[in-house]
This record gives structure tokens, C-alpha cells and sequence, in this order.
């Protein structure tokens, strides 16, 4: 018998070839699974009939009753479109068509009450909805429930697939025997235990709901087994790894470390620092491979942990590697470690793309011999003819610029794999890190050195400038120095590269006095290293830059740090650029400058900065507005599949529920080998299989 995955979604009664081309091209369903499983982003209750004077600015979907005053044909060819003004007599919106004019001039008529169902947005001074539904209004008729509304892409409503239509479609999927056939994925206890809705009742109940009960138990049932698989198949790797992969037992703590603690550390760590470190320690000692993530907000010291993690693996006779995204943080990595090395008579070298030839062999020479101890850089450390005689540990700093292949590669380094600490200032809340990382330890520096003054963030807009550029003025008169931060996106980048362009000039011409300097991904390294080189050695004031500043670089002088169109910036980009300023003793400041208009939600954002310093709040709330997927860090961090229903920000508790379900199962039956647990393995092979290998990966 056919199933529903090899169906193809052509033989479904009104879609036929050319649909099926169409659904599969803008939606990604090609067969009858694809479309059962294509659920409804939302829902709009289509028992209520609002009213034209209720409308408010952000109104999702709505019904409205009455009846058209005209239709006004406007503009040509291409710009085509018809206008119609409707009235319920408490006021008028405007409907707008852009396709099948013609058709609908013929069809729809003035005087006939009809109701209409749409997304009323403000224009100018009233509300206009785009391609509405409209329907004749009957009195009679049963008040619709909830409906269904599916995310749709204007190629397809422009070939007359509308939501309608593809409700059409799904209706008529469910009335398939094959969909009421649905065997069910999840084993009984589970179903008693968390009260779940079976699977073809939940698949039926999430396209065409009876009732907001029946809606939210159908998510439920399938969030929770969404969520139940991901969590399966994370615990059952981990248990997998734990028992497979022998690490090096790294357990002695010798002269570098206690030379370097007692006579090379001019500050005492702070007490997270300790406890990480103890964390760390505890790991490499512990025989099994450490994979571990250490997180820590910008600012908190990593960097010191970093390097005494790294002098364990030395104690034990074994060498270190530290691997940054740039050239830039390379560099300073090796600067601020290698004086301190060499008071401990510690070998530490520099490997990025720009080493030369000469030198580079020479590293790769003291690098099988043994007789280097640390090597820093770039990605030039993953290059196949760079090979350690005894590598003890790989660090990864700011990992998420890192590919997953990548970090694959450095794991290969060694024939026992070795070590593995992962860094990152991006903070990642707990229930992310929790499925997106379950299979590495994470560690938390959640403390920042003493005597940090939190960074004072603020908001301002063009009308400002003048006053903005006198305060830094001032700034710079008391010494300190000024980053001004540009976007720069690919997308535009030529407009992007010259409003930075012109922002240099004219800071250069404000500045006269002043030396700016200025840096762009696109200079060469060269020319990049000289300007940074002159704003970190103070020659300059100013440093006018786009966000390749905005990992590691370390200025504690830089007091502020003024970003431009912020409204463009990322949650978590913002704060990574804040973290350049508040490094040193004075206070520090963040100018986000935006236009006059800009969007709710852009403003919400940019609040949220304004509103806290914290890292992991600022997470938390990027997470929340703009779904994990969309996270930076989550795209290349090996998430297996993208979550259909459920919300890694918003279903946190269930992310708890399916995890100890997931550990139930396991701990019952670890190797999955009863019928049940056989039966669960074939699904995560289905689940799963078509991706890579992502558990390999640190
Ligand atoms: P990040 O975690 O952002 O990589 P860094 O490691 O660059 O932070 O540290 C930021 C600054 O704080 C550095 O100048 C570093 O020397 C300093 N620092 C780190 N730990 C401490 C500490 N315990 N006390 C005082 N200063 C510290
Ligand atoms: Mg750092």
C-alpha cells in the first residue's frame, strides 16, 4: 500500500501537475506527508465579525461585514491594481488587488453584503487590506470555528493558491483512510502518563481545530513528541559517546600551571573563573574526552581560563592549540598570552593565513618535534599539513563563527581525540544549550571581574548628532577613545560600504585635531592590522569601523562605542559590540543611533539594550523575538532538523517534560533492543538519517 511519504502530493484530487510543481518549488511539499505536516502558523476565529471603527494598528486576521462603495481600477500593465472601498458603517477600509483584476471586477459587486477576511495594515491615514477573502454573506450559515492559516509566498497567491486553497487541499488529505491510519509513534506509558492525543487525532485537530482545547492538546501532543525524538536522540548519543570515546587522562598539575598561578597572574580570579577552571580540570583528568562548553559574556575573562586549561595539557606533556575566527583576535590572543609564556618558559607560536613561508615551517617543525607548546590562529590551524606530535586539547574561541566541519577537523588532529573546550560569548539560554548542545558539559562564567562599571546604553536619533559628536568630543579630551560602528551587510553592500565611507569623512573633518583611523572587511590584512594597530596603540582617537571589531578586540582605553543605524543590528550582534567598551576602570558608554521611524518591534529591541547589560537576558529575549532558527550560533551548532511546532523559547517546560521521557525510555531500556524500544530506534533512523553526522561535532 502506498503511505502517505511516498505519495506524491500531484494525485491529490485539485492539485495535479503543475500544482504539485508549485507546492514543492515555494513550499517544500511534494508528497501527501509534507502537506499533513504543513501546520497552520495561526489560527483566527471565524465565529467573530469585527467592526471597521475597532481596527487598531496591530490586528492580526479579522472578519469584517458590509459592502463594497466602488471599485477603482488604478495605474498600468504591471502596476495594475484595483481599488475598492468598503464600508460596515462604522467607518471605511480600503481592499486592494493586485492580480486577477479583471475577474474580480466581474465577480464582486457594490451593494451585495459580503464578508471579507483579511490583514487590515495602516496606510497613510487609514486601513487597507491586501487580496482579502471575500465571501456573500449568509445569514443562515453556521458560524465557522477556528480556521487555519497556513504561510503561503506570493508566487503562489499569485498563481491562485490562496488559503483557501490550500485548506481545501488539506481537508481533503484528512479525509484520507491513510490519514486516519496513522500509526501512532509514541509508546503507550508515554500516551497514559502525559495524558497525549493520539497522533491522527492530534494531526486532524491541528489543521481543523473544533476548539481552542482541542488546539492546544494537539500542539501539545505534537510538540511534545517533536521535542521527545530530538531529546532521544541527543541522550542517546551522549550515552553512546560516553562509553565509546576514551579520552586522555591529563591529571597532573605541575610547574606551568602553578608557576604561571603564583608568580605570572596579576589579578586574583574571580570565583566563577575558580570554579570553571576546577570544572575543566576535573574533566581532563577524568579518562573520557572533554567536550565542553564554556560560555562566558563578553568581558568575563576567558581568556585566562583558556590559557591555564591549556597548561594542563602541557604539565602532562602534551601540546595545546587556541583557534579564533580572525586574524584580528588571533593576533591579540597571542599578544596578551606570549608575554606571559615566556615568564613561565612556555613555546607559544602564531599561525594565521599571513605567516610566512619561512616561519611557517618552522612552526611545523617545532610542532612535531614536541618542542612547542602552544599554537594560536586562525583556520591555518586546521590545514592538513599542520600536524602536532601529541595535540591534549583544542580551544575554540567565539565558536559560533566556526562551521561544524570545521571543528570536525581539528578533532581529528590527534589519534586519541583530544580535549575539546569550546568558548563562546554569545550566551545561549538554557533550554537552547540544553537540545542545541546536549551533548556537551556547559560551564558558566557568570561574573564579571571587580570594579566593571555596567556600560550606560542609549538611545539617539538623527536630530541628535551634533550633540552626540560633543560628547564624544569630550570623551576624547579626557583620553579615552571612540568607536564608531557602521553595518555592513552583503546585500547592500556597495550603499553600506559608502555611508561608511562618508561617516569616516566626516568624522575626519569634525576631528581635525584628532587622528581616525578606519577598517573594513574588505581591506586587505595588511592595511586592516596597520589601522587597528593605530587605534590600539592610542595613535588614534577614533576608530570608524563595520563589526569586524566586534569579536575579542581588546581596548580597555575605548570608553565609547557610538553604532550607527543600530536598527540593523542584531540583538546579539549589539551586544558583542558593547562589549568592546566597559573594559577598563572608567564609565563607558553605547550611543545607538537610529532614524526617527523605525519599526515597533525594531524599538522593542533596541530597548532591551537600553533596559540591561546582561548577556543571557539579551539572549533570551533575541531568542524569544526571533525564534531559534534565526539565532546566530544555532545555524552551524548542529541542530539535527528544523522544529516544525514547537518553539525552543516559548516551550521550555515541554523541552523538560520530553527530556524526562527520553531519559525513562533510555533508562529502562538503554540499548533500545525491547519491540518498543526497536520501534522508536527506526523512527529516529527516519527522523534523523537524512543529516549529517552532527554528534560527531564538538
Ligand atoms: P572575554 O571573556 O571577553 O574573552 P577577556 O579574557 O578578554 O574576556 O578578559 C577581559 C579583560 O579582563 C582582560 O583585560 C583580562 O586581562 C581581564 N581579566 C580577566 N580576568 C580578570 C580578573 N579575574 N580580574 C581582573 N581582570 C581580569
Ligand atoms: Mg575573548
Amino acid at each position: 500500500m502506498p503511505s502517505l511519504e511516498n505519495t506524491d502530493i500531484k494525485y491529490l484530487h485539485g492539485v495535479g501537475p503543475k500544482r504539485a510543481e508549485l507546492l514543492g518549488k515555494e513550499l517544500g511539499i511534494f508528497t501527501f506527508h509534507d502537506l499533513l505536516y504543513y501546520f497552520p502558523f495561526r489560527y483566527v476565529d471565524r465565529s467573530k465579525i469585527h467592526t471597521v471603527s475597532e481596527i487598531t494598528g496591530d490586528m492580526p486576521y479579522i472578519q469584517l461585514r458590509g459592502r463594497f462603495i466602488n471599485f477603482t481600477p488604478q495605474g498600468e500593465g504591471a502596476r495594475r491594481r484595483l481599488q475598492a472601498l468598503f464600508t460596515d458603517g462604522t467607518g471605511t477600509v480600503e481592499v486592494v488587488w493586485f492580480n486577477r483584476v479583471r475577474s474580480i471586477q466581474e465577480t464582486y459587486r457594490t451593494g451585495v453584503e459580503y464578508v471579507i477576511f483579511g490583514k487590515p495594515s495602516p496606510f497613510q491615514n487609514h486601513y487597507s487590506i491586501i487580496h482579502p477573502e471575500v465571501d456573500v454573506f449568509k445569514p443562515d450559515a453556521e458560524p465557522q470555528g477556528l480556521r487555519g492559516v497556513y504561510s503561503l509566498t506570493e508566487k503562489l497567491q499569485n498563481r491562485s493558491v490562496s488559503q483557501r486553497t490550500l485548506q481545501r487541499l488539506v481537508a481533503t488529505l484528512l479525509q484520507s483512510e491513510a490519514v486516519q491510519r496513522v500509526p501512532e509513534t509514541l509508546p503507550r506509558q508515554l500516551m497514559t502518563r502525559w495524558k497525549l492525543m493520539p497522533l491522527n487525532e492530534a494531526l486532524v485537530a491541528i489543521h481543523v481545530p473544533a476548539d481552542v482545547p482541542t488546539l492546544q492538546r494537539a500542539q501539545f501532543r505534537l510538540k511534545f513528541e517533536e521535542l521527545f525524538f530530538l531529546e532521544l536522540n541527543i541522550l542517546k548519543y551522549i550515552k553512546g559517546r560516553t562509553a565509546q570515546l576514551p579520552g586522555l587522562m591529563l591529571a597532573h598539575v605541575g610547574d606551568y600551571f602553578n608557576n604561571f598561578y603564583h608568580h605570572v597572574l596579576s589579578f586574583p580570579l574571580t570565583d566563577a573563573q575558580k570554579r570553571v577552571i576546577r570544572e575543566i580540570r576535573h574533566d581532563m583528568a577524568s579518562g573520557r574526552q572533554m567536550n565542553r562548553l564554556l560560555q562566558g559574556d563578553v568581558g568575563s575573562g576567558k581568556t585566562i581560563v583558556a590559557l591555564m586549561s591549556a597548561l594542563i595539557a602541557v604539565d602532562n606533556g602534551y601540546q595545546a592549540c587556541i583557534m579564533a575566527p580572525t586574524e584580528i583576535l588571533a593576533t591579540q590572543h597571542y599578544e596578551s598570552i606570549a608575554p606571559m609564556a615566556a615568564r613561565i618558559g612556555l613555546s607559544v607560536a602564531l599561525l594565521t593565513g599571513s605567516t610566512r613561508k619561512r616561519e611557517r615551517d618552522d612552526i611545523h617543525q617545532r610542532l612535531t618535534a614536541g618542542t612547542l607548546h602552544i599554537l594560536i590562529g586562525t583556520h591555518a590551524l586546521i590545514e592538513d599539513t599542520v600536524h602536532f606530535r601529541n595535540l591534549g586539547l583544542a580551544i575554540i574561541d567565539e565558536q559560533h563563527r566556526f562551521g561544524v566541519a570545521q571543528r570536525a577537523k581539528l578533532w581529528r588532529k590527534n589519534h586519541t581525540p583530544p580535549h575539546v573546550l569550546v568558548m563562546t560569548a554569545t550566551p545561549i539560554p538554557r533550554t537552547l544549550a540544553m537540545t542545541v548542545y546536549g551533548d556537551l558539559d556547559v560551564s558558566v562564567i557568570d561574573q564579571l571581574p571587580p570594579g566593571r562599571k555596567p556600560v550606560t546604553t542609549l538611545m539617539r536619533y538623527e536630530k541628535d548628532r551634533e550633540q552626540m559628536y560633543r560628547f564624544v568630543g569630550s570623551e576624547i579630551k579626557k583620553g579615552r577613545q571612540v568607536y564608531i560602528v557602521y553595518p555592513l551587510i552583503e546585500e547592500s553592500e556597495k550603499l553600506d560600504l559608502r555611508a561608511l565611507e562618508d561617516g569616516y569623512h566626516t568624522v575626519s573633518e569634525i576631528f581635525r585635531q584628532y587622528r581616525v583611523a578606519y577598517v573594513h572587511g574588505r581591506m586587505k590584512p595588511a592595511e586592516k592590522d596597520y589601522q587597528m594597530q593605530l587605534f590600539v596603540t592610542r595613535q588614534a582617537q577614533i576608530l570608524v569601523a563595520t563589526t569586524v571589531i566586534e569579536v575579542g578586540v581588546n581596548v580597555p582605553n575605548a570608553s565609547v562605542m557610538v553604532i550607527e543605524n543600530a536598527e540593523r543590528f542584531g540583538l546579539s550582534q549589539l551586544h558583542q559590540l558593547r562589549g568592546r567598551v566597559g573594559r577598563g576602570a572608567d564609565q563607558s558608554y553605547c550611543i545607538l543611533m537610529t532614524k526617527y521611524q523605525i519599526a515597533s518591534e525594531t524599538r522593542h529591541r533596541l530597548e532591551v539594550m537600553v533596559r540591561t547589560t546582561d548577556g543571557f537576558e539579551v539572549a533570551e529575549e533575541d531568542l524569544r523575538q526571533r525564534g531559534p532558527g534565526d539565532m546566530e550560533g544555532t545555524q552551524q551548532s548542529g541542530i539535527p532538523f528544523t522544529l516544525r511546532i514547537a518553539n525552543l523559547a516559548q516551550d521550555g517546560q515541554i523541552v523538560q517534560m520530553a527530556r524526562d521521557a527520553a531519559q525513562e525510555i533510555l533508562a529502562a531500556d538503554p540499548q533500545l533492543t525491547t519491540d518498543e524500544g526497536r520501534r522508536l530506534d527506526a523512527h529516529l533512523h527516519r527522523l534523523f538519517d537524512k543529516n549529517v553526522d552532527w554528534s560527531q561535532i564538538s
